[in-house]
């Protein structure tokens, strides 16, 4: 199994910087090569028009170069691409500049105005390039558009075009170079940001079926697994496989965990489905991580009833896990969802109980089936006293509410038998396993009573959440 390396969250960050890198590129060679292709496409029909074929025939080269550059970028050839188009561009321009757009009284020069768009492009596409193209590209742009926006530069021959022409051409060649200038800008300023290159990544993450989830078993008293957690992961191609404490805060945040919790919640119930046809898993319970988005859109609960329809599950299976910060907002209309979820059959679960918000008038007013003691409390209750009676406190206020209590994070043989002996009915933590793949899991139902803490898992799991 690929485990994440020290380096990874920096590998990470350079990839993702490099996707943005390359996701801008391929916008602006796309919006570059069409402007080419649009503008060739204007000029060669009018030039064809007016009969003058030398002017047709240099649209067309104009007009394929366009044609190929945004071919190339749309199949990733973005470094073919930029070299295409800087010196067919640096050419076409001053040639046309040089010989047929030169400047009179009556008509000002326009055509060298597209090399303001073409500066931002090589700054951006020739960025790790040696200084002599990194810097000289754009450069040597601006220096040609300095020139012949301030001189009358220009070869004053047969060549150059009637003014009557170039009057109402200058408008157009102005209003294209510019409206190019503002999407380049456009797309180095939405890009710039390195949320959203994690964000893309994340994304192309979830449409690409890099999540996979992971399965903690939950034992009763006799150490027998009655469910388990499921625990999301992302198999990152480079970095292995990626913990929900790094992606779940950003996914949050952006309002990806939308799709994410969609796509979970569609996973468990099919896990749920593969196990119904085994004696040995049928009977597990699944529970299932909500976010405060998921819970606050409208049809949370149709989207819920949907996924086990689809997948032929009995709602007792599933088991959603909530958060304390969730029941902060609106805890009328939350109670209202929850509360269209138990009739359904779903039962409810408060995570990380005692770290949220200290009123505790919620516990009644909500279909509540089990609270779930914070792995914090459980870690140091044998050696704190405070932690000791505030566990004690919750499985009093559990029992006298009707509820069942599950602790997590339970670490060693200690924790679990005090636990067990001042009257938790569940347990979830490394002394029984850490959260397995699929398989895994399954095997160690079938081994039950299970083995020791760590047997069989993905050990990476464990580094990484019990650091
Ligand atoms: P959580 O729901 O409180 O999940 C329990 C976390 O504690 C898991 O970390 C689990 O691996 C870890 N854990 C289990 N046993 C022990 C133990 O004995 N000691 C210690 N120190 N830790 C233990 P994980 O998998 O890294 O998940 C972290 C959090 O990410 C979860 O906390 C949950 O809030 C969130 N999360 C995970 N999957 C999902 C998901 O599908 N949707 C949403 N919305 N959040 C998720
Ligand atoms: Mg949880
Ligand atoms: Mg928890």
């Amino acid at each position: 199994m690929n485990l994440p390396r020290p380096s990874a969250a920096a590998d990470w960050d350079l990839s993702a910087e490099e996707a943005l890198h390359r996701r801008r590129v391929r916008r602006m060679l796309v919006a570059g090569g069409s402007v080419m292709g649009a503008a060739a496409l204007w000029w060669g029909s009018y030039f064809a028009w007016q009969g003058v074929w030398p002017l047709v025939a240099s649209d067309v080269l104009i007009g394929s170069a366009g044609v190929a550059v945004v071919t190339l970028a749309l199949r990733g050839h973005l470094r073919a691409a930029s070299l295409l188009i800087l010196p067919v561009l640096l050419a076409v321009l001053t040639l046309q500049s040089l010989l047929l757009d030169v400047p009179t009284p009556a008509a000002p020069r326009s055509v060298h105005l597209y090399l303001l768009p073409l500066a931002v492009f090589a700054l951006v596409a020739f960025r790790h390039d040696p200084p002599w193209l990194a810097r000289g590209a754009p450069l040597l742009c601006l220096a040609l558009f300095l020139v012949f926006s301030a001189t009358q530069a220009g070869w004053v021959g047969g060549h150059r075009l009637p003014d009557a022409l170039r009057v109402w051409g200058s408008w157009i060649n102005a209003v294209l170079a510019v409206s190019t200038l503002f999407v380049m800008l456009y797309i180095l300023q939405t890009d710039a940001s390195p949320l959203t290159a994690r964000q893309i990544e994340l994304r192309k993450a979830l449409a690409r079926g890099q999540m996979v989830l992971h399965y903690q078993p939950q034992v009763d008293a006799a150490q027998g697994t009655v469910g388990a957690e499921a625990l999301v992961r992302w198999r990152h191609p480079t970095r292995g496989l990626v913990m929900p404490g790094e992606f779940i805060p950003l996914a949050e945040r952006t309002g990806l965990i939308l799709p994410l919790g969609d796509w979970v919640l569609t996973e468990a119930c099919r896990q749920l489905a593969r196990w119904a046809s085994d004696p040995a898993l049928a009977p597990l319970v699944l529970s299932v991580n909500v976010s405060a988005a998921q819970l606050h859109q409208a049809d949370f609960v149709s989207r819920v009833v949907h996924a086990l329809q689809t997948h032929g599950v009995a709602p007792e299976r599933l088991r959603l896990e909530l958060t304390e910060s969730v029941l902060v907002q609106d805890l009328q209309s939350i109670a209202a969802q929850l509360g269209a979820l138990k009739a359904h059959g779903v039962t409810l679960s408060l995570d990380d109980f005692g770290t949220g918000f200290s009123s505790l008038s919620y516990l009644k007013r909500l279909p509540l089936h089990e609270l779930k003691i914070d792995k914090s409390f459980v870690q140091d209750l044998l050696e704190d006293g405070s932690d000791a009676t505030i566990v004690e406190s919750m499985l009093t206020l559990g029992r006298s509410l009707g509820l069942r209590v599950i602790a997590e994070g339970v670490e060693t043989e200690a924790q679990w038998r005090y636990l067990r002996d001042h009257g938790c009915h569940l347990f979830q933590g490394y002394w029984f396993s850490p959260p397995l793949a699929p398989e895994a899991f399954e095997a160690f139902v079938r081994r039950q009573p299970p083995a020791s803490a760590g047997a069989g898992a993905d050990a990476g799991s464990v580094q990484a959440s019990a650091g």
